[in-house]
C-alpha cells in the first residue's frame, strides 16, 4: 500500500512511535526512525525492522526540542529517500506537578517537544508534499488534547495546541492531496506511562501491577490499555485511500475515556 513512500516517525525508538513505525513498514513504507536510546540497540532495531518488512530504514537522532535539528532531520530524509510523504509527529515527554510547583524548564521542554516540534516538522515537510500532490501529517495528540487532568498543565496545554494546529494545517492544505489529522490515545503502557505507574505505586504503597490497574481503571472504562499496535493500525488507515476525505479530525482511541 505504501511502497515507494517515505515516512518520518518522530520518537520511534520506543512505545507508540515504534508501534506506528512497524505498522507503516508492514505496508511497505521506507522509514526514518528518530528518537533517543542506546546506539547499539537502535541499530539492532533499525536492522530488524528493515529485515522483517523488506523496507529501507534509517535513523536520525535529532533532538526535537531544537528547531535546527528538526530541519536537519527533514533534510536528511529528503537526501536519503528524495521525498517525505508521511510525517508522524509522535515524540513527546511528560512532567507531572501542580501549576504552582511546575518548574519553568519542564514547562518549556514539554511545550518545545510536544507542540513546537509539530509545527517545525510540518513547516519543513509541507512544500514537498504539496509539490507531489500527496501527503499525510499525523499528529499524536492525546485525550489530554480534549480534556484536562490535574498536575499536567504543560502536557494538556501542548496537546490542546496540537489539535488546534492540526485544524489549521488541514484548512491550509485542503484540496491539495495532503491531509492532517490527530490521533488521541488514552492510556497506553509505554515507558512514559510506566513512570507514572511507578510514582503511584510508591506514593500509595502498593505493588506496580495494582498501580497499573488503578491508573487505567480510574479514567478508561475499558479497563484495558490501548496498544501501540492498535495505534499503528489507525495510522495505516489514515494513510490509506479510504482516508482521502478525512482531514482536520481528532480521532480518539481511548477505551471510552472521553465518552464519560
Ligand atoms: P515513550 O517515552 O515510550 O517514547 C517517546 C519517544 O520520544 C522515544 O522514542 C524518545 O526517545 C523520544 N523522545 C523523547 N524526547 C525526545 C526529543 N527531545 N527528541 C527526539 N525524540 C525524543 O512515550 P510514548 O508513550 O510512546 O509517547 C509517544 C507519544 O504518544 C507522545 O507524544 C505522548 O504524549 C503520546 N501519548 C502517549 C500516551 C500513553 O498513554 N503512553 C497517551 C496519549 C498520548
Amino acid at each position: 500500500m505504501l511502497s515507494r513512500k517515505t515516512a518520518i516517525v518522530t520518537g520511534s525508538t520506543s512505545g507508540i512511535g515504534l508501534g506506528i513505525a512497524r505498522a507503516l513498514a508492514g505496508v511497505g513504507a521506507d522509514l526514518v526512525l528518530n528518537g533517543f536510546g542506546d546506539r547499539d540497540e537502535i541499530e539492532t532495531l533499525r536492522r530488524s525492522i528493515a529485515t522483517e518488512f523488506g523496507v529501507r530504514v534509517v535513523h536520525h537522532g535529532a533532538d526535537l526540542s531544537k528547531p535546527d535539528e528538526i530541519r536537519n532531520l527533514v533534510a536528511f530524509a529528503q537526501d536519503e529517500f528524495g521525498r517525505v510523504d508521511i510525517l508522524v509527529n509522535n515524540a513527546g515527554i511528560q512532567h507531572v506537578a501542580p501549576v504552582e510547583e511546575f518548574p519553568t524548564d519542564r514547562w518549556d521542554a514539554v511545550i518545545a517537544i510536544n507542540l513546537s516540534a509539530v509545527f517545525h516538522g510540518t513547516h519543513h515537510v509541507l512544500p514537498g508534499m504539496r509539490e507531489r500532490g500527496w501527503g499525510r501529517v499525523i499528529n499524536i495528540a492525546s485525550v489530554h488534547g480534549m480534556v484536562g487532568s490535574v498536575n499536567k498543565a504543560a502536557y494538556v496545554a501542548a496537546k490542546h495546541g496540537v489539535i488546534g494546529l492540526t485544524k489549521v494545517v488541514a484548512l491550509e492544505t485542503a484540496g491539495s492531496g495532503v491531509t492532517c489529522n490527530a490521533i488521541c490515545p488514552g492510556w497506553v503502557l509505554t515507558p512514559l506511562v510506566q513512570k507514572q505507574i511507578d510514582a503511584l505505586a510508591a506514593s500509595q504503597g502498593i505493588g506496580v501491577e495494582e498501580a497499573g490497574r488503578r491508573l487505567v481503571g480510574e479514567k478508561q472504562p475499558s479497563k484495558a490499555f490501548v496498544t501501540p499496535d492498535q495505534l499503528g493500525g489507525l495510522a495505516v488507515f489514515l494513510c490509506s485511500d479510504a482516508a482521502d476525505g478525512m482531514t482536520g479530525s481528532a480521532v480518539t482511541m481511548d477505551g471510552g475515556w472521553t465518552s464519560q
